[in-house]
C-alpha cells in the first residue's frame, strides 16, 4: 500500500524575477511501514521535499498523494488537519518549548488535540517511557542531555499517534553515540509500532540504519537503493 505517491512533482519558488527549480519532475513512491532515509548535498532539494511531504508546503506543479489524498486540492486549514492528524515531525534543533518540562513538551500537541488534562498526562508518561525517559519527566530541557531532548521531541512527534514520522536531520546536533540511540529509537517505532520514518540525513552511517536510501542531486532522484527487502526484517 502507497502511503506517499509522488508524481511528476515540481517545485519551484519565485522570489520576484527569481526562479529556483527546487524539484524537478520527480515521482516516487513509499509504502506504508517503510523505513527510508534521503541523502544528498546542500540545496538538493531534501528540504523542499519534507516540507511537502509534511503538508507545510505544496507542489507547484504535479501530484502528492498522500493515503491517495491529493494534497494540492486541500485548503490549508483542511492541510493543517491532515497534517495534524498524520505526521510527527522531529528537527535537528530538537525545538523543544526551554521554560516547561518534558512531560508538558509531550503534551502540548494535545491540548490542540482536546484531551482532557488527566488523559494527556497518562499518555505523554507513556511516550515517554516508550523513549526510556519516563525517570526525567519533571527535567527541564536545559537539564537534558542533547540525546534525552531529541527523545522527548521524538514522544511529543508521537503524541496524536501520527503514521508517518518526518525528521530532518535529527542526530546532526548529537554525538555518535546518542546519535545510535535515536536511530534505535526509530528502527523500533518503524518494527513494532508500524510507524512509516523518513529521516534526512548528511551521515551515510546513519542512513545505513534504514531500509532503503534515496540521494537527490539537484532537485531529482539520483539513486534509489534498498539495504534489505521487507522479508528479511526481524
Ligand atoms: P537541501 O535541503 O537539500 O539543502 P533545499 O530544499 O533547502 O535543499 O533547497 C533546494 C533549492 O531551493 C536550493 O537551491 C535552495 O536555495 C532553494 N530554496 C529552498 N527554499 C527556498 C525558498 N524559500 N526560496 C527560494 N529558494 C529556496
Ligand atoms: P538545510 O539545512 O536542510 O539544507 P537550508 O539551509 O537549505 O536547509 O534551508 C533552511 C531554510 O531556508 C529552509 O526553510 C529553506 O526553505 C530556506 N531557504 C533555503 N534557501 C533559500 C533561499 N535561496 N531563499 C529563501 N529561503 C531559502
Amino acid at each position: 500500500e502507497d502511503i506517499i505517491k509522488i508524481e511528476n512533482m515540481t517545485k519551484v519558488y519565485a522570489n520576484g524575477e527569481i526562479q529556483v527549480k527546487a524539484l524537478k519532475s520527480i515521482d516516487l513512491t513509499i509504502q506504508k511501514g517503510e523505513f527510508v532515509s534521503i541523502m544528498g548535498s546542500s540545496g538538493s532539494g531534501k528540504s523542499t521535499l519534507m516540507n511537502i511531504l509534511g503538508c507545510l508546503d505544496r507542489p507547484t506543479e504535479g501530484h502528492y498523494y498522500l493515503e491517495g489524498i491529493d494534497v494540492r486540492e486541500k485548503s490549508d486549514n483542511e492541510l493543517s488537519a491532515v497534517r495534524n492528524k498524520k505526521i510527527g515531525f522531529v528537527f535537528q534543533s530538537f525545538n523543544l518549548i526551554s521554560r516547561t518540562s518534558a512531560l508538558k513538551n509531550v503534551e502540548l500537541p494535545m491540548v490542540y488535540g482536546r484531551i482532557d488534562a488527566d488523559e494527556r498526562h497518562e499518555r505523554a508518561l507513556e511516550l515517554l517511557r516508550q523513549v526510556n525517559l519516563e525517570n526525567r519527566a519533571d527535567h527541564m530541557p536545559n537539564e537534558l542531555s542533547g540525546g534525552q531532548r531529541q527523545r522527548v521531541a521524538i514522544a511529543r512527534a508521537l503524541a496524536n499517534q501520527p503514521q508517518i514520522i518526518l525528521a530532518d536531520e535529527p542526530t546532526g546536533n548529537l554525538d555518535s553515540e546518542s546519535s545510535v540511540e535515536i536511530m534505535d529509537i526509530f528502527t523500533k517505532l518503524n518494527r513494532e509500532n508500524g510507524n512509516t520514518v523518513i529521516i534526512v540525513t548528511h551521515e551515510r552511517d546513519i542512513a545505513e540504519f534504514t531500509d532503503r536510501i534515496i540521494t537527490f542531486r539537484d532537485g531529482e532522484v539520483l539513486t534509489d537503493e534498498r539495504l534489505r527487502a521487507k522479508e528479511a526484517i526481524p
